[in-house]
């Protein structure tokens, strides 16, 4: 008799797009084989939780009749491509979307082991099937992400390897390249850290995709493959310097890389609600608290998509997108959102918007504490205690995660928990709200009643000493208020 294994099935949407079939099918699967839902992740994907090991080939061939797959969603390879950019908002968020999934393709595995494996296809693997990879792909994940200034939605410096599309007089001139992002770090060592990517250089848009293969190689023949642990392209970088991956950069590019261009990011969550993009298509963003597509939720999507004629597209703030709507059906969509219950979610409360939280307890094996379970009693305080200084029309970026692994990115947040056991997080300030400027740890083994007492004297201090338009974590940061941490930190 075998185990009764249960599995968490990822999938692989570059840019997070799909079709309205595609959506509805993925539904009818997680209906008939996941135990726990839908749930839209922070890389723009979904997974579908609680799928019991007999059920796994049925679900997985049922992902390929919709035209979709889970490679490279997991393991130690490419782990998926975002791009931030709604591909119908412009012809240059429509470039960068194509250059995104032209990546995907070329990064991911062309293994013949997964359609023998999953679909029974006879594909025997040659030996020299995937030289991109070779017999021991990569030391571990290596995440690649399109984002489109202004708006960082995909937390561009959270990424291995970042591009940031330059417009320049309308057009996509090219890409500035940031390298080295990573959020995962262990509590129990000091070699462990998170890390935001750094500007490097500009690259033309057409040489994105090879670019990224190469900046993939190069982590691939130099990452550790000792600890795996320090085994991700930032320690890489960390260990062997910027100069030494410019010179191995221009050596298989034959070019060095041109000097970066000026950008400005100004904001790190969704545009929610409705938006024209410029060929006069309209586009809708709906708020999925935490990503989590099920019970009565799941109920009014099914309804709704049974009468949509657009396309789908997932957002790395685990919102969903309805895009493609023409001028003349957005009235009857904006009513059908209405009668379902759904239109809320087009204009919610702006702090949920700019809060996230990772899945946790009880789906993650690693979790140490509660996230996506707690966040509405802890969205609940939170706001409380913003109005008790006149601070709710103030977004702040907040995130919680049940483990130091960071896959809601926290360390990019104004404020932050990680978790570190039952009902106890470190807590993280400082970050940006733009996303450039990495949290650092404020205060170790927080209780609920603990974040009250630390939250409330900055809070109050914000409100009273706050510049116009300034962001919390801008204010923590130029009033000093970190660096006079009133509290024992943590060791890492
Ligand atoms: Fe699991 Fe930790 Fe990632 Fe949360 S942050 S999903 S607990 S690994």
């Amino acid at each position: 008799l075998e185990p009764n294994y249960q599995f968490m099935v990822r999938l692989r949407i570059p840019g997070g797009t799909l079709s309205k079939k595609q959506w509805q099918g993925i539904d009818r699967l997680s209906r008939r084989f996941a135990e726990r839902g839908i749930r839209i992740t922070t890389r723009q994907t979904i997974q579908l939780h609680g799928v019991r090991k007999p059920n796994l080939r049925a679900l997985m061939q049922g992902i390929r009749d919709l035209g979709l797959d889970t490679i490279a969603a997991c393991g130690d390879d490419s782990r998926g491509v975002v791009c931030g950019s709604n591909p119908s908002l412009s012809n240059v968020h429509h470039q960068v979307a194509t250059l995104a999934r032209e990546t995907s393709n070329r990064l991911i595995p062309k293994t013949g082991a997964y359609p023998q494996i999953w679909y029974r296809e006879d594909h025997p693997p040659k030996d020299d099937e995937d030289p991109q990879y070779g017999p021991l792909y990569l030391p571990r994940k290596f995440k690649v992400g399109y984002v489109i200034p202004p708006v960082n939605d995909i937390d561009v410096y959270g990424q291995d390897l970042g591009l940031i599309a330059i417009i320049e007089d309308g057009r996509l001139s090219g890409f500035n390249i940031c390298v080295g992002g990573g959020m995962g770090q262990l509590d129990t060592r000091e070699d462990s850290y998170p890390r935001l990517a750094e500007v490097l250089g500009f690259i033309e848009a057409d040489q994105a995709p090879a670019f990224a293969e190469i900046v993939m190689g190069i982590q691939r023949d130099f990452g550790d493959r000792k600890d795996r642990h320090r085994a991700r392209f930032k320690y890489t970088l960390d260990r062997l310097g910027n100069d030494w991956f410019l010179e191995e950069l221009a050596s298989r590019r034959g070019q060095p890389l041109a000097a970066a261009r000026p950008f400005q990011l100004t904001q790190n969550g969704d545009p929610l609600g409705w938006h024209q993009g410029d060929d006069g298509l309209w586009h809708a963003t709906l708020y999925i608290e935490n990503g989590r597509v099920d019970g009565a939720l799941r109920d009014q999507l099914e309804g709704f998509f049974q009468q949509y004629g657009g396309q789908v597209r997932l957002t790395t703030n685990q919102n969903l997108q309805l895009t493609h709507v023409e001028d003349h059906e957005r009235e009857q969509i904006q009513w059908r959102l209405d009668d379902l219950g759904l239109s809320p979610r087009l204009a919610p409360d702006q702090q949920a918007a700019h809060t996230l939280s990772c899945v946790a307890l009880p789906t993650c094996g690693l979790a140490m504490a509660e996230a996506e379970r707690y966040m509405p009693d802890f969205l609940d305080l939170f706001n409380r205690l913003k109005a008790q200084y006149g601070l709710t029309q103030i977004p702040m970026t907040l995130r919680v995660t049940g483990c130091p692994n960071g896959c809601a990115r926290p360390y990019l947040a104004e404020i932050a928990l990680t978790g570190r056991a039952p009902g106890l997080y470190n807590l993280y300030l400082g970050g940006s709200f733009q996303g450039d400027r990495q949290a650092r740890l404020y205060a170790g083994n927080v209780s609920e009643n603990r974040f009250i007492d630390l939250m409330a004297p900055l809070f109050e201090a914000f409100s009273q000493r706050r510049h116009p338009q300034e962001h919390f974590g801008d204010f923590l940061v130029r009033d000093h208020l970190l660096e006079a941490a009133p509290v024992t930190v943590m060791p890492r």
